[in-house]
């Protein structure tokens, strides 16, 4: 028996990366012909490029009121723990959206509901529980999606795929391995020359990469948008605002919180584009889990949305963002690595002239209270910061020395 579940496993196994490679394919086919959206609003920083195949604009202004046909929108009564869940069922190969779709969510309840004539559905009050998602369509194989959590906040957002040919199976667990990321001190005994002319001594400020080529499991690259790459990223790599919120944060500083994350996630990402990749020998800029940052499209959270649309201006149809870089002198622009880590681990005091931007900082985290000190931002001690007031671009300035915000054209 043992034997037997062996076996099954390294099939399933395969066909999980059979199919997060033909998911990859699938948004790469999604996203990258579609044109820069022309943008005519009073707001300058909210908008998206390429327009996120499962939101709009004004579903994100309008808190996603009227997002799924009345067929396709459930309410669900509950006095427990609830929140808001829209959703698009996609065909993984065109991308078009499958109407009559049924999605079956089953945590210790389980709700039914089937997409509209756009493949949306929406569940309001959806009580909070880590679910497992059941995806069917008829002329489909199904899909599975594995462990994915509705916490208490603004609304979450899914985009679930479906194959005609092959099953899919995503389990969110996956995203997070117990490997360890790089460190700088690793990048210091590497042999990268940070005094080359590309990272160090810039004139003036560098033009950024629009799209991002994120490495699968199978070793494919997906090129997606730097925007709706960081909505993904900022979504997983902080815990829900209520789990701030529940130590002491307000939704304020919550927000200044998520702020700080997106704008170190678009430095780290800009390292890895320019300076140095862990995967660039498999020409990708960054890969999906904790090696580099989690990069899970299948689930966003508008507060993570709300925060990267921050950093980024429509500047009369050029599409700026803010990239922390380090200033030598005023004269001068430098690339940093945007190292972040979850909190502190004591990690040493040593500085190093290959990152001056770098330097170990005192840190006191939001969950253990003790001091520690680390290269980079601590994500516990950023919490800690933003509940004692500080904003996202002040937690900036705290763990990345002599930086400053950056407004660099997107290209
Ligand atoms: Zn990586
Ligand atoms: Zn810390």
């Amino acid at each position: 028996m043992y034997y037997l579940n062996t076996i099954r496993n390294i099939k399933r196994n395969k066909k999980n990366t059979f199919f997060m490679l033909l998911m990859a394919l699938i948004l790469t086919i999604l996203v990258s012909p579609f044109p820069v959206k022309a943008i005519d609003i009073e707001n300058d920083y909210i908008f998206f490029m390429p327009e996120h195949p499962a939101f709009t604009q004004s579903d994100v202004e309008s808190n996603f009121t009227n997002y799924a046909e009345r067929g396709a929108t459930r309410e669900i009564h509950t006095t427990g723990f609830a929140t808001n869940v829209v959703g698009i069922v996609l065909d993984s190969v065109n991308g078009e959206a499958l109407p009559t779709a049924t999605i079956l969510a089953v945590g210790s309840t389980s709700i039914e509901i089937f997409s509209d004539a756009n493949g949306k559905f929406n569940i309001q009050n959806m009580p909070c529980d880590i679910y497992n998602w059941y995806i069917s369509a008829d002329g489909y194989r199904n899909a599975e999606y594995h462990n994915y959590s509705i916490d208490i906040g603004d609304t979450i957002i899914f985009t679930f795929f479906l194959n005609a040919h092959e099953e899919i199976h995503v389990n969110r667990n996956d995203f997070y391995r117990n490997e360890r990321s790089v460190l700088p001190e690793d990048l210091l005994h590497s042999s990268i020359d940070f005094n080359n002319e590309v990272s160090r001594n810039m004139t003036s400020p560098p033009i950024v990469k629009a799209n991002i080529r994120v490495l699968n499991n199978n070793n494919t690259i997906t090129t997606v948008g730097r925007r709706d790459y960081l909505y993904a990223v900022v979504s997983s790599e902080l815990y829900t605002e209520n789990w701030y919120t529940q130590r002491g944060l307000s939704s304020a500083q919550v927000q200044q919180l998520y702020r700080a994350q997106a704008l170190a996630a678009n430095a780290f990402t800009e390292y890895a584009c320019k300076v140095y990749s862990p995967h660039s020998a498999l020409t990708a800029d960054v890969c999906r889990t904790t090696c580099c940052q989690v990069y899970d499209p299948t689930k966003i959270t508008t507060i993570a949305i709300n925060a990267v649309n921050t950093i980024f201006e429509n500047n009369g149809g050029t599409w700026n963002t803010a990239l922390v870089m380090h200033r030598p002198t005023n004269s001068t622009y430098a690339y940093i690595w945007g190292a972040y880590f979850s909190s502190c681990g004591n990690q040493g005091t040593l500085a190093h002239a290959g990152q001056p931007a770098l330097l170990a900082k005192i840190c006191t985290d939001l969950t253990n209270g003790v001091g520690g000190h680390r290269k980079g931002l601590c994500q516990m001690g950023a919490a800690e910061r933003a509940k004692n007031g500080n904003t996202g671009v002040q937690i900036i300035n705290h763990y990345y020395t002599n930086c400053s915000l950056v407004t660099c054209t997107l290209g």
